[in-house]
Parts: C-alpha cells; structure tokens; sequence
C-alpha cells in the first residue's frame, strides 16, 4: 500500500518529506508533490515529517481526498502538459530533479 500525498500539499510545498525518503521517490510538480506508487516501499518515513498533514497511505487518504489515490499515479502514467511523455520510473527525484508541472486534477485546485 503506497502512501500518497493530498490536496494539504498546496501551498506549502516545503519539501520536508523529500529529506526524510529513502529511497528518493518524491517528486515535485509545480504546486505539489507526488508520491511514485511503484517506487515508494511504504515505510511511512515522510508522512509524519509533513506539517499539513497531506501524506496518507493510500487507503486511508480522508473523505474528499479519494482522487489523489489515483492522481499520484497519474502523475507518473500519464504525459504531463508540455512534456514529451510520462514521467515513468525515473528511478529518483534527485535524478530528474523539479518537474515543474501538475496533473489537471491539481491544475484546476
Ligand atoms: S512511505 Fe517511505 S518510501 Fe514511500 S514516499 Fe514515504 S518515505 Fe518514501
Ligand atoms: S512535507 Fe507535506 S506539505 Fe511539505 S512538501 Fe511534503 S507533502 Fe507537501
């Protein structure tokens, strides 16, 4: 189960939780962050670094925030608005550094 990152994110987007994985699967987009589902090994490392409590495991995300279950995923699955293809498993946050964009489902918060 893949922890995930919620709406709460917006607007802060202080990176506490990129210090505190091990294994680099954080990315940032332009007004949050996501968590890659395939590279994250559930360690629960960052959600309790988060100051707005925005990172949630994937099947307890609170009510109204169900839909970023699916968009963290769809942040890496999906071709971004201006990029050339989908994110993938780029094998590390530090390796591909700001993405610099959101999802539409974020675009549009
Ligand atoms: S649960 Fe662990 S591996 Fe997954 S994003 Fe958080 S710190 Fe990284
Ligand atoms: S610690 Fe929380 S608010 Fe800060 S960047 Fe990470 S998810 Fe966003």
């Amino acid at each position: 189960m893949p922890y995930v990152i919620t709406s709460q994110c917006i607007g802060t987007m202080d990176k506490s939780c990129v210090d505190e994985c091990p294994v680099d699967c954080i990315y940032e987009g332009d007004k949050k962050l996501y968590i890659n589902p395939f590279e994250c090994i559930d360690c629960g490392a960052c959600e309790p670094a988060c100051p707005t409590n925005a990172i949630w495991q994937d099947r307890r995300v609170p009510e109204g925030e169900e839909a970023h279950v699916q968009d963290n995923k769809d942040f890496f699955e999906l071709t971004l608005l201006g990029r050339e293809g989908p994110i993938g498993n780029a094998g590390g946050s530090q390796m591909v550094g700001a993405i610099g964009v959101d999802t539409e489902l974020v675009r549009g918060l």
